[in-house]
């Protein structure tokens, strides 16, 4: 049973993941922490996620439960989740991070203090999306530069960043696999007098409306016909099955920064 510490357990993500850890067998619920003054906080974290209680207090400081866990999962902004890597390093315990939104000095960080320890690191943590990334990447190398490249999100209205991480990664793997760089290539928006499409950009939209849990299109549009390749998340329960998955894997791995394609056995194969 690998004793797992949920933070950010009040929030959309983290209360998946505590009633999946509570409904699996091979990971134990170890602690779970909120922001202080949030209504979760010194409730029962079992009550909390809809279920019968469990005799734990959801607390306000990490600090009070890292003794007790094996590896911190951590779904919630990017300054938090810095803190939750910070305190694994410290107590040498790994860490799955879900957060997204991470400026490019903060990735930085996550790459020198992630590499101390064991962390996952992802921003989707769905097998479906995960497969997506291998098969773009395919297929922009395949339809090469006749095929001009989109890509489409959408969110629910409480997102707070844009383009969402995942929408930014499949961005990234495929301007990598035509040899082009996304900070260069990428269009994040249009208005007015544009003038026409470049071959090589790679135009992202986005969308926020309603409660839309997550969708993402690749569109590569050539003369006379378009492909599209979707994934639409149905609910959160695919992304706190994968996190769970990442933290059964990452507890078992030498110090060092991984992702999903790690955990899911995909690097390389393709
Ligand atoms: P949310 O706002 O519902 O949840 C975040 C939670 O973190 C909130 O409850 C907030 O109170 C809590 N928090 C803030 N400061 C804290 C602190 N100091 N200590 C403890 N908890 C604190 O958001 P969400 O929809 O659950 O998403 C969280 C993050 O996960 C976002 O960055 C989102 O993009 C990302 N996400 C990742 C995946 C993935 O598969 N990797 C999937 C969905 C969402």
């Amino acid at each position: 049973m690998v004793k797992t510490i949920v933070v950010g357990a009040g929030g959309r993500m983290g209360r998946r993941i505590v009633h999946t850890i509570l409904h699996s067998s091979d990971i134990l619920l170890a602690g779970a922490v909120e922001k202080e003054g949030h209504p979760a906080v010194g409730r029962d974290v079992g009550e909390w996620v809809g279920e019968t209680k469990i005799g734990m207090a959801v607390e306000s400081d990490l600090r009070r439960v890292v003794d007790r866990g094996e590896v911190i999962v951590d779904f919630t902004v990017p300054e938090v989740s810095l803190k939750s890597l910070e305190m694994g390093v410290q107590g040498s315990l790994a860490v799955v991070i879900g957060t997204t939104g991470f400026s490019p000095d903060q990735m930085e960080q996550i790459r020198t203090l992630g590499s101390r320890t064991r962390c996952v690191m992802a921003p989707n943590m769905s097998v479906g999306v995960n497969v997506m990334f291998k098969i773009v990447e395919e297929v922009a190398r395949v339809l090469g530069e006749a095929y001009d490249i989109e890509i489409i999100e959408a969110h629910h209205r409480l997102k707070k960043d844009a383009p969402s991480g995942t929408a930014m990664r499949l961005g990234e793997v495929i301007a990598a696999a035509l040899g082009r760089d996304l900070e260069d290539v990428g269009v994040w928006s249009r208005k007015g007098l544009v003038g026409e499409r470049t071959p090589t950009e790679i135009g992202m939209a986005v969308i926020r409306g309603g409660d839309i849990v997550g969708e993402h299109t690749v569109m590569f549009g050539g003369i006379g016909e378009r492909l599209e390749i979707t994934h639409r998340a149905h609910s959160r329960d695919n992304f706190a099955q994968g996190a769970v998955k990442a933290a059964l894997w990452v507890v078992r791995q030498r110090d060092g920064l991984y992702d999903m394609q790690d955990v899911l056995g995909l690097r390389g194969k393709g």
